[in-house]
């Protein structure tokens, strides 16, 4: 391909295309677990050092999955992605990799569950986390200590739509030579500038909008070279986190209309929240993209003024949340998100059912908390369907 500087939604469709001898338009699927070599001697060299297009088993890399690897870390800017089975396999290689029994590390405590999970099996294996008011700077200037090791946090948590500075938290993680790792699933590729604003570490469920359909289960860890290779590699082939090659097939797929899919979901959004918001009856919106939302200026800063595909509207009471559910048509009770229809979740019977009614409390996850993902329908249809529920 040409050197010139292209966009991404160019680069969503072209980038990191490995073409076989067969010359192929589409990505190929190599579905195959193992690769044959030409001699002992080649078999020999490759477990020594395998080169870009050198493979050996897929649990370490596969044609597929690496052109997938190779597009998302373009879009994203960082030097390198490795693709893993899920967004928690993601989360957890990233986490896991590095850390050592007295490693200290901050983190943001809205987090979404399996985040949360994640970081106890750490602390039961010696390492310290402090919890953070991810919104307060004072909180993270606190915590980050000499020593301190990494800092995570969902940029825009779930379910709540918090956000957190990257640029700010990243500044004082840095100036301690601590680790910046991010959890961008709910900002998405397409508004993420995450690495450009600080973070070391990029991590995505690709299950939300990469796929964008709901299909497949899938995750990546984006960063430097360094990191990706030589430190969550080698954890990731060795514990089973990669990608299936089929799933990274499919992921090539659903990144080619990311963008737009991602850009219109956004703007049914904020039609939706702002329908939503201009009658108090129907609830309490959280939206990013809104001027009510307490964060509005940084969402500005950070994501370009885009508020995302996530909206989350308080009914009052666990009663009126389910009478809603259950009266919507359009909308459909699940739990993923980032899919091409959209989705009512009940965050605390569901997602956050693991944690004390104290702790949801803290977290903003109220009863009548309702988290909808908006998906690629028509925002009158969808705007309609709230009311009636709500009616
Ligand atoms: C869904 C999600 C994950 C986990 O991704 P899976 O692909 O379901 O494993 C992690 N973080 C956030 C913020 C998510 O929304």
């Amino acid at each position: 391909m040409t050197d010139k500087p292209l966009h991404p939604r160019t680069r969503a469709v072209h980038h990191g295309i490995r073409r076989s001898q067969y010359g192929e338009m589409a990505e190929a699927l190599f579905m195959t677990q193992g690769f044959a070599y030409d001699s002992a001697e080649q078999a020999e060299a490759r477990f020594i050092k395998s080169g870009p297009d050198e493979f050996i088993y897929a649990r370490y890399g596969n044609p597929t999955s690496r052109m997938f690897e190779d597009r998302i870390a373009n879009l994203e800017g960082a030097e390198d992605a490795f693709a893993t089975a899920s967004g928690m396999a993601a989360v957890n290689g990233a986490l896991m990799s590095f850390a050592k029994p007295g490693d200290h590390i901050v983190s943001a405590k809205a987090l979404f569950g399996s985040c949360l999970y994640v970081l106890d099996v750490l602390a039961r294996f010696g390492v310290e986390i402090s919890y953070v008011d991810g919104t307060d700077l004072e909180q993270w200037r606190a915590a980050i200590r000499p020593g301190t090791k990494a800092v995570f946090f969902e940029s825009m948590s779930n379910p709540t739509l918090e956000i957190v500075d990257i640029a700010a938290v990243s500044e004082l993680a840095h100036a301690v030579g601590a680790l910046v790792i991010v959890d961008n699933v709910f900002t998405t590729p397409v508004y993420s500038r995450a690495i450009e604003q600080g973070a070391d570490v990029v991590v995505y469920s690709a299950t939300k909008h990469i796929d964008g359909s709901g299909r497949c289960l899938g995750g990546l860890i984006c960063g430097s070279r360094h990191f990706v290779r030589e430190v969550a590699e080698p954890y990731l082939k060795h514990t089973g986190g990669a990608i299936s090659p089929f799933n990274a097939w499919m992921m090539l797929n659903g990144i080619g209309t990311m963008e737009l899919r991602v850009h219109a979901q956004t703007a049914t959004a904020l039609k939706f929240a702002t329908a939503i918001e201009s009658d108090p009856k129907l609830g309490k919106v959280i939206y990013p993209g809104l001027a009510s939302h307490p964060q509005y200026d940084l969402v500005q800063r950070q994501m370009g003024g885009a508020g995302g595909t996530m909206i989350a509207v308080d009914v009052g009471s666990k009663e009126a949340a389910f009478a809603a559910m259950n009266r919507m048509e359009i909308f459909q009770i699940s739990n993923n998100l980032g899919d091409a229809k959209s989705i009512v979740t009940h965050p605390a019977t569901t997602t956050h059912q693991r944690l004390s009614a104290e702790v949801q409390a803290g977290l903003g996850i109220t009863p009548g908390l309702l988290r909808l993902s908006i998906g690629l329908e028509d925002a009158d249809d969808l705007i309609g369907d709230f009311c009636h529920a709500r009616g």
